[in-house]
């Protein structure tokens, strides 16, 4: 029979393209080779986000333009999977007729029996069950042959109801792996050479908590800390309510743990981070960072942050931005309040206009400039443990890696060290990325 072409373009979180990875593994076994290349697809699935109206729109504009190539190609067959696609449901044909298909986040595991009864009745198809388990959780993770570095899920949903958040409406309740699935995936992944792990999740620190053979987030960082061949582990999203003293003390213990955490705190006022339904104070947060600076000096700690929240004031974002001149975060990521349907912000008065949105997120991201800049000066003189990833992009005598911090460094290496951890003397700083020389060659035992 001959094979198929597949083009699965991703739009959204990493949990996205972990997904996307497993569909395409799937469809491998039906039939379909996936290619970069639209044009020449026999099947185009768009994963998508929902996250944000921002991301939509995106998704949108993009399956009008495989309209056109549908007109074009009238075998071609287009699906839509993800958040938007869970969201929208049958609704997504009224504003793409040129779809065929729209499947939802826990109908994963399903495709090659859809796409198959899509091929074989032609008929346009919706799936958007949730479901009691999310059986996609239990597909292995698809690394890029030769990678160094690799996700894995560990759970999935969200059982926290921010309010300005879809997730546990599109994504379902959480629902967690058993650790010992974890363990073997794990240790096959470091006899492929994957070096480094990082353990995703909605609210990976809230691992345990519902699901079958599953233990405590620290029992399993431990664990994985003991599997040979794996040199760094890192994990995200942690939640700050849920940021324990066994989780913060896992730092410095579990030795492949990078000195690094994601932790959003979304606001430093808290007047808004209760109306979001944190769980949480800005002192609370603060006293979490410097528990994670006690346990592990020099921790890189990056974060998320909303403005515009409905009901947000200038003394509100005034409070954010002391949050930040406080911790000096390594980086962070910074977003205008979009308003979801069905969540509880939704329903909420005192929205804040677009134009202070705009505002406030540009004096937001000026004064993190000036912070990531400080942080990353910060390295210059020390000498870093660096995991080579792969070729620089810019520069062909020169390869790039991660610090433990998780910042990227560039400097003059051979391609054959890629996928080893080598020690660099870091020279320059950059808003961006770091630029070392190596200091001794050949490999370097990093702990
Ligand atoms: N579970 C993670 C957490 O709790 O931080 C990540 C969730 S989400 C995929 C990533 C970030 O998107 C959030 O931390 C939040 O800052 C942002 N976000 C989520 N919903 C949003 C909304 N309606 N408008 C603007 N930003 C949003
Ligand atoms: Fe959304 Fe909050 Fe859950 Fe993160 S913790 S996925 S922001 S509901």
């Amino acid at each position: 029979m001959e094979r198929k072409k597949l083009y699965i373009q991703t739009f959204g979180c990493q949990m996205n393209v972990q997904d996307s990875e497993k569909m395409a593994a799937l469809l491998e076994g039906s039939g379909y080779d996936t290619t970069d290349d639209a044009d020449l697809a026999d099947l185009i699935i768009l994963n998508t986000c929902s996250i944000r109206e921002k991301a939509a729109q995106k998704i949108y504009s993009q399956l009008g333009r495989y309209h056109a190539l549908k007109e074009q190609k009238p075998h071609l067959r287009i699906g839509v999977g993800g958040c938007l696609a869970q969201q929208w449901g049958e609704r997504f044909f009224r504003r793409a007729p040129e779809l065929d298909l729209v499947f939802g986040t826990h109908q994963i595991h399903r495709l090659p029996e859809i796409v198959g009864a899509l091929e074989k009745e032609g008929e346009r198809r919706v799936e958007t069950d949730l479901c009691d388990r999310v059986h996609s959780l239990t597909i292995p993770a698809q690394p890029t042959a030769g990678a160094v570095s690799t996700f894995v899920t560990i759970m999935q949903g969200c059982d926290n109801f921010c309010a300005y958040c879809v997730v546990p409406y599109l994504r379902g309740r959480e629902e967690s792996r058993p650790m010992t699935e974890i363990i073997g995936e794990v240790e096959k992944l470091a006899e492929r050479g994957i070096r480094e792990v990082t353990l995703l999740g909605q609210n990976v620190n809230s691992y345990g908590q519902k699901g079958s053979d599953c233990r405590d987030f620290t029992d399993l960082l431990t664990a994985i800390g003991g599997v040979s061949g794996i040199e760094r582990i890192r994990f995200t999203t942690s939640h700050p309510k849920d940021l324990s003293p066994r989780l913060i003390d896992c730092f410095g213990k579990v030795a492949p743990l990078c000195e690094h955490i994601h932790l959003p705190v979304q606001s430093g006022s808290d007047r808004i981070l209760n109306a979001m339904n944190r769980g949480y104070t800005a002192e609370m947060y603060l006293e979490k960072v410097a528990a994670l600076r006690h346990a592990c000096p020099g921790i890189s700690i990056t974060s998320d942050v909303i403005v515009g929240f409905p009901g947000e004031e200038d003394a509100d974002f005034e409070a954010t931005l002391a949050l930040m001149r406080e911790v000096r975060f390594d980086n962070l990521f910074s977003f205008q309040y979009s308003e979801r349907e069905g969540t509880a912000a939704a329903a909420m008065n005192r929205k804040v206009s677009a134009g202070v949105k705009r505002e406030r997120l540009r004096i937001l991201q000026d004064l993190q400039a000036v912070h990531t800049l400080e942080r990353n000066r910060s390295s210059i003189g020390r000498t870093e443990a660096v995991l080579i990833e792969g070729p620089s992009k810019k520069e062909s005598r020169e390869v790039t890696g991660r610090t433990r911090g998780n910042r990227i460094v560039n400097f003059e290496g051979e391609k054959g060290l890629i996928g080893k951890t080598v020690f660099v003397r870091i020279t320059e700083a950059f808003p961006h990325s770091l630029r070392g020389e190596m200091e001794a060659k050949g490999a370097a035992d990093v702990h």
